[in-house]
């Protein structure tokens, strides 16, 4: 494995001074005067800033302020929601380099990704402003003479949304933005992991008009903030992204108050490769998809069955391209297609995800142990073959640039192996064949199918899993329509 000789980047845009970040709660920020959370760069350690573990009172002052701030909200057009949903985008795109930037710091996200995360963030949030003109309710028809039915669509009321730190910037949008649109206000609670982003997004949207109350933010850990806002009667919708774990403890915190939720969690994204294949655009997209944000995407291919004729051409293409992966510090260097693990504990969960893949039999191609840097949770891009459907590394989620291959006889097999898991969210197909094609995309039990390419998923699709892959789903309309709730009208006259 070599470490292929990066550029050096030019200057430090991140702010140099070290900043305790406040709370934004009804259009203020304040201080929550409580314990301060680290907040570190997994590349290197270095210290980015402080955020305040904020105590149950101070995320009941936020449901309050979005309770307070929702009916005036609500009355407005949506058409006036959608404008100031629209400042806020202008915002995020006069400082898109320095957005890139946090993320790059505390997510350890490369560069090129960070930005593209900043710019698809700000045109999600455009996209979901252009929906203001077109929230249909409808008409129906009435068994009764004289009487016409409506069926209005109308917000939940106030939405608290929980995030994860993959890809933390774009979910702060993910929920706000639909939520707005619709005549909802949020409390939105970032990871404890990656805070600053959201933090500086507060500050942003501040320097807009956005009424006060519509938008408020809180940090902390989940066991305190999270759990805090989560158990809050005074939310209509929890919004969550993250761990099938914290997940199901959501549901049973919400079904005490019986509050909506809306999950996504995990998956173990299946990639079918058959022996009609284009190998070499197979082994492409699924490498870069198994390494891009390090292999922290819930979405990307974490298990590959191939066509035991094309095993050894497609194992040989993808192990030359896991051993020319380049990786580093993304903070301080350019061309790299992969940074760090987030944090220890993930580190430590792909290492010994392997480890157990080793023990259960299964073979290391290339990579399986940590990379050779003075600093930082890297773990070299890593390729299994002799994996089988017993193993724990082709049934639970690894969250790290570790891939591993199984030889199937056909195409029945494959999809009978990835039908067979927990996790329903994402899953792919390689194949010239179009009645292939069709037949997967019949029996695959998931949320989503590509065919001939890996992620990402459109803002105007419906991101959504089955099984502990989640409940609900995100984007497009079907998206939208989970903020809203319904109320029928009878008039009779
Ligand atoms: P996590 O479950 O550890 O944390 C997510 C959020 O939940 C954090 O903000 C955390 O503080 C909060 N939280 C934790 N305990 C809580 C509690 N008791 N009450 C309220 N909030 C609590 O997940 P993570 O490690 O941040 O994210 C990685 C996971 O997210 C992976 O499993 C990944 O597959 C999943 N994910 C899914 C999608 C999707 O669209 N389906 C997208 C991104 C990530």
């Amino acid at each position: 494995m070599t470490l292929s000789p990066a550029t050096r980047l030019p200057a430090e845009a991140f702010p140099a001074e070290l900043r305790t970040y406040r709370n934004y709660i009804d259009g203020a920020f304040t201080d929550a005067g409580s314990d301060l959370i680290e907040v570190r760069n997994p590349a290197t350690g270095a210290l980015l800033g402080h955020i305040p573990e904020t105590p149950a009172d101070q995320v009941d002052a936020a449901v309050r302020a979005a309770r307070q701030a929702q009916p005036d909200w609500e009355r407005l057009p949506a058409i006036e929601r959608a404008n100031h949903l629209r400042k806020v985008s202008a915002k995020l795109r006069q400082h898109r380099v320095e957005l890139a930037d946090i993320i790059v710091r505390e997510q350890g996200k490369i560069r090129p990704l960070a930005q593209v995360e900043v710019d698809f963030t700000a045109d999600y949030i455009d996209y979901m402003a252009e929906w203001a003109r077109r929230i249909e309710g409808e008409v129906l028809t009435s068994d009764r003479p004289n009487e016409t039915m409506l069926l209005l669509r109308k917000p939940l009321g106030v939405v608290a949304g929980v995030l994860p730190w993959n890809f933390p910037f774009f979910l702060i949008a993910r929920k706000m933005a639909p939520a707005l649109v619709t005549g909802n206000t949020i409390v939105i609670k970032p990871s404890e992991e990656t805070p600053l982003n959201a933090y500086v997004f507060a500050e942003l949207l501040a320097e807009t008009d956005m009424p006060k109350g519509v938008f408020n933010l809180v940090g902390g850990h989940g066991a305190v903030a999270g759990q805090a806002l989560i158990s809050h009667p005074g939310i209509d919708l929890i919004t969550f992204t993250g761990s099938v774990g914290t997940g199901s403890h959501i549901m049973q915190e919400a079904g005490k108050n019986l509050t909506k939720v809306n999950l996504e969690l995990g998956g173990k994204a299946p990639a079918i490769v058959l022996k009609d294949a284009d190998l070499e655009l197979a082994a492409q997209a699924i490498h870069a998809s198994r390494v891009i944000n390090t292999g922290q995407v819930c979405n990307c291919a974490e298990r590959v069955y191939v066509q035991r004729e094309v095993h050894d051409d497609l194992v040989a293409r993808l192990k030359q391209l896991f051993e020319a992966t380049r990786y580093g510090d993304p903070s301080a260097e350019a061309d790299l297609d992969m940074g760090p693990l987030v944090n220890q504990a993930g580190l430590d969960k792909v290492a010994q995800a392997v480890e157990r893949a080793r023990e259960q039999g299964a073979t290391i191609v290339t990579g399986g142990r940590r990379a050779d840097l003075p600093e930082g949770f890297h773990y070299l891009p890593t390729l299994i073959t002799g994996a089988t459907a017993e193993m724990d590394i082709m049934r639970r989620e690894t969250f790290g640039p570790v891939l591993p291959v199984q030889p199937v006889d056909s195409l029945d097999e494959a999809i009978a192996l990835a039908n067979d898991s927990d996790y329903g969210l994402t899953s792919s197909v390689y194949t010239r064949d179009l009645n292939a094609a069709m037949k997967a995309a019949r029996e695959l039990r998931f949320g989503e199918t590509y065919i001939n390419r890996e992620n990402f998923e459109a803002m105007q699709g419906f991101h959504a899993g089955r099984r502990k892959s989640g409940i609900g789903g995100a984007d497009g309309k079907h998206g939208l329509y989970e903020f809203t709730t319904t109320h029928v009208v009878y008039i009779k006259g």
